[in-house]
Formats: structure tokens, sequence, C-alpha cells
């Protein structure tokens, strides 16, 4: 089993704004289907994912696909303590509220801890919509909202200056736990279904060099390959998805 703790979906590489330093570059018209993240969710044998955030692009836009995403952690009870998304706050997204919402009910109901969390994108280098973040606020004091301002930027996508940015793939860092394997680092997930481990960067440069689709490798896969063991050796690490691939 698998326990993740951080999955990132990018759920479209659309946006309805146009920032100069947008480290994505151009923005796409791709959404992320609801076949990616099936095989995702439901084709790796997740024990649990302590942080799910929604990306883009504006994740807004493709509020299908949070909601569906919401729906299939509560039908077949994926440990979920925490939901996040990262928004420009230019829409004010009713149905991912409400099933945030809900979903934060379903915790309760089950006594699962959970938090909900909405990282609004306000900067020197971002539009402000103080009418919509008040809007959120009062409609839902119980998620905890921050506002997530751009420390620095990165020279990539369209920023003409800034720190410079080298976009690769890092290891992924491994823990055997009693009996799972912890993903310690962000496991990203493009909206074309490739997996990815930062999620900095250009779309065109994801689409280059990623760790593979998401119906070709399994996340046992890319451990095999891209996995770096924190508390055993190499060997041992190979024993035990041998194992698993073998149970
Ligand atoms: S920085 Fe975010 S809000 Fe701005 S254009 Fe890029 S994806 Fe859209």
């Amino acid at each position: 089993m698998v326990s993740l703790e951080y999955l990132a979906l990018e759920v479209t590489r659309r946006c309805n704004e146009w920032c100069k330093m947008c480290m994505r570059g151009d923005p796409e018209e791709v959404d992320m289907s609801k076949e990616i993240v099936n095989q995702v969710l439901l084709n790796n044998d997740i024990q649990d994912i302590q942080t799910i955030m929604f990306t883009g692009g504006e994740p807004t836009l493709n509020e299908e696909l949070i909601c569906y995403t919401i729906e299939l952690i509560m039908k077949h009870h994926i440990l979920v303590p925490r939901l996040s998304m990262v928004t420009n706050a230019k829409k004010f997204p009713q149905l991912v509220l409400e099933s945030f919402d809900d979903y934060q009910k379903y915790c309760i109901s089950r006594n699962i801890k959970s938090n909900i969390t909405i990282n609004f994108s306000i900067d020197a280098f971002h539009e402000d919509y103080p009418d919509i973040t008040r809007k959120y606020k009062e409609k839902y004091p119980q998620f905890q909202y921050w506002f997530k301002g751009l420390d620095f930027v990165w020279k990539t996508g369209r920023a003409e200056y800034g720190d410079p940015f080298e976009y690769k793939i890092l290891p992924m860092h491994v823990q055997m736990v009693m009996g799972y394997l912890w993903v310690m680092n962000t496991l990203y997930v493009t909206a074309k279904g490739n997996y990815e481990t930062v999620g900095d960067g250009m779309y065109s440069d994801m689409d280059q060099l990623h760790m593979g689709s998401v119906f070709d490798y399994s996340i046992l896969d890319l451990i095999d390959k891209y996995g770096k063991i924190k508390n055993g050796t190499e060997q041992e690490l190979k024993q035990y998805l041998y194992r698993c691939r073998n149970r």
C-alpha cells in the first residue's frame, strides 16, 4: 500500500487571467479528465493521502472535476484529511464550495479530522477581488483562508525577470512504515495525465519531461524508478516493491 503526503491535481490548464509573470506560459484548452482521476485514485492501492491540492491554471474553471474527485473519495472511503485549492478568486465557485462543505460533513460523520484550505493568489502580479474573497469567508467561515502572495518569481513561462529556474524531475523520497510506503514529497499530476514531482514550471516543459502517464505507470512503478528510501537500503525497497506486486 501507498501513503501520499501531498497529491496535486492540475485540474485545468485554462485560466481567466493573464498575469505577466505566469510561470505556466500561455494557457491551454486542456481539462483533466475523470479517467485520469479514476486511474490515480483507484488503481494505486492507496491507503491515505494527507493533502489533495486542486491547482491549474485556474481550478475554479473545472468545478465539475473537483466535485467528481470529492465524490470519488467519499464513495471509496479514501482517507484524505486535507483538501486545498489555490485560486485567483476571480470566480466564486459555488459548486466546489458546496462540495467542500459536504466533504467536511462527511468527515465529521466518520470522525475524520479534516481541514479545507483556500489559498488566494493575491499580490502585485494578480488582480484583487475583495468582494469575492469576502463572499467566500461570509458563506463558508468554517474553511481556512490564506492570501498567498508571491515571495519571488521564477524566470520561466511569461516571466521576463526573476530567479533562475531549472525544470527537473526530483527523486521521490519514501519511507517504509508498518507495511506501507510513505511518499514524503509532492506527487503532481498534469491535466494531460502525466506524473511530475513538483508542479512548478511551464506546461511545455512538463509535457516534454515527466515521469510517465498515469495510464502506463503505477505509483509503485514510479517509486521503483525514482524512489530514494530514507529508512532502509535500495535492496530492501526493491524487495518491498516485489512483494507488493506479487501479493
Ligand atoms: S499566474 Fe495563475 S492566475 Fe495568473 S495567468 Fe497564470 S495560472 Fe492564471
